[in-house]
């Protein structure tokens, strides 16, 4: 059953030409975390904000568990919210940042502090909890920040960019502790952040935005691998993109080479896109339905992975080869035979 469900959500500034948010639809399952993912400006914080109450739709509605909150301001929504910036108070300790919000929620005494205490022990702060902000690390000044958001029991946990301010080690600890955390409590979640690999790893469900629309709404498996629309596919992860054209069902010519295709436009000139990962090392004698003929350019060593980029009639070829398999053993100058199955070209008009 949907637990947050958003209908024909729409935000327009005064003044601007174009919608911030532009008729926004989904459900969410409850106990499910949904990531708000897109570039700068495409209007996630914006929806995120709205969600919470902190800012009021010109359309639309937000229903959490069946009722309509939207003309419920935020302290009547029963939501926890952590942004980008940890906006602790700095004069308070850790336990009495956590307090703050149950205190005004009326919660009492005694109950007070078995909550603070389980939030701080949730994210793994039990013995850090008298110490003042300035004492704390980025990371546990954010931990604080989501044990206050998780202390009153809110219905839904709103994260709005909350790892931006870490460093590259430290963001992907939180990140994973995070969605521990979600998990184990199973609050519906939702994500805002503009990072692919943190939507990817963290979310059940991603929503891919552009100009104030969702382009794309699914699990992160399918966003990866088979993005929607042309948008999607560039957005997210790294693609191969061929021009070609439409010559008969499924058929398509890309430079010189005929590549079969699961799904096509009807006729007309297109773009192929291709994951780096789809391009297969075939041995000289394997049959495959699409082979493409290429002579490595470039080879590009990161461990686990080894990148070749390849020249070949089709056009310019991005492939990854897992280090330690044939593939991967190729040099620049050598010629490599590619195979890529049909339903794993994604074919958008050009
Ligand atoms: P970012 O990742 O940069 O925060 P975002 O996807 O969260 O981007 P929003 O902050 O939701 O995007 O902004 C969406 C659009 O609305 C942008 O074009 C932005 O300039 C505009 N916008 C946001 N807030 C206001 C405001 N208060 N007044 C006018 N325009 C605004």
């Amino acid at each position: 059953m949907s637990h947050l469900r958003l209908e024909r959500l729409e935000r327009r500034f005064p003044g601007t030409a174009t919608p911030a948010v532009d008729g926004i639809s989904l459900d969410l399952p409850q106990g499910a975390l949904l990531a708000l993912l897109g570039p700068s400006g495409c209007g996630k914080t914006t929806t995120l904000r709205m969600i919470a109450g902190l800012e009021a739709p010109d359309g639309g509605r937000i229903l959490v568990a069946g009722r309509d909150v939207t003309p419920l301001p935020p302290h009547r929504r029963n939501m926890g919210v952590v942004f980008q910036s940890y906006a602790l108070f700095p004069h308070l300790s850790a336990a009495a940042n956590v307090s703050f919000g149950l205190e005004m929620r009326g919660v009492a005494r005694a109950e007070r502090a078995k909550r603070v205490a389980d939030a701080l022990a949730l994210v793994g702060l039990a013995d850090l909890s008298a110490r003042k902000p300035r004492q704390l690390s980025g990371g546990q000044q954010q931990r604080v920040a989501l044990a206050r958001a998780l202390a009153p029991q809110p219905d839904l946990l709103l994260l709005d960019e909350p790892l931006s301010a870490l460093d590259a080690k430290l963001r992907e600890e939180v990140r994973d502790e995070i969605r521990a955390v979600q998990q184990r409590l199973g609050t519906t979640t939702v994500f805002v952040t503009h990072d692919q690999t943190e939507a990817l790893a963290m979310a059940d469900l991603v929503a891919v935005m552009n100009r104030g629309r969702i382009e794309q709404l699914a699990s992160p498996e399918e966003v990866f691998e088979r993005p929607a629309t042309r948008f999607v596919a560039t957005f997210v992860g790294r693609a191969t993109i061929l021009a070609a054209e439409v010559i008969g069902e499924g058929l398509l010519r890309a430079g010189g080479v005929t590549l079969q295709a699961a799904e096509t436009p009807a006729a007309g000139r297109v773009d192929v896109f291709i994951r780096p990962h789809h391009l297969r090392h075939l041995t000289p004698d394997a049959p495959a339905e699409n082979v493409l003929e290429a002579r490595v350019l470039r080879r590009i060593y990161t461990g686990d992975i080894i990148t070749l980029e390849c020249e070949s009639a089709a056009g310019r070829l991005l492939a990854e080869m897992p280090g330690g398999t044939p593939g991967a053993a190729a040099r620049p100058g050598d010629a490599l035979r590619l195979g890529v199955d049909p339903a794993d070209l994604r074919v958008f008009p050009a």
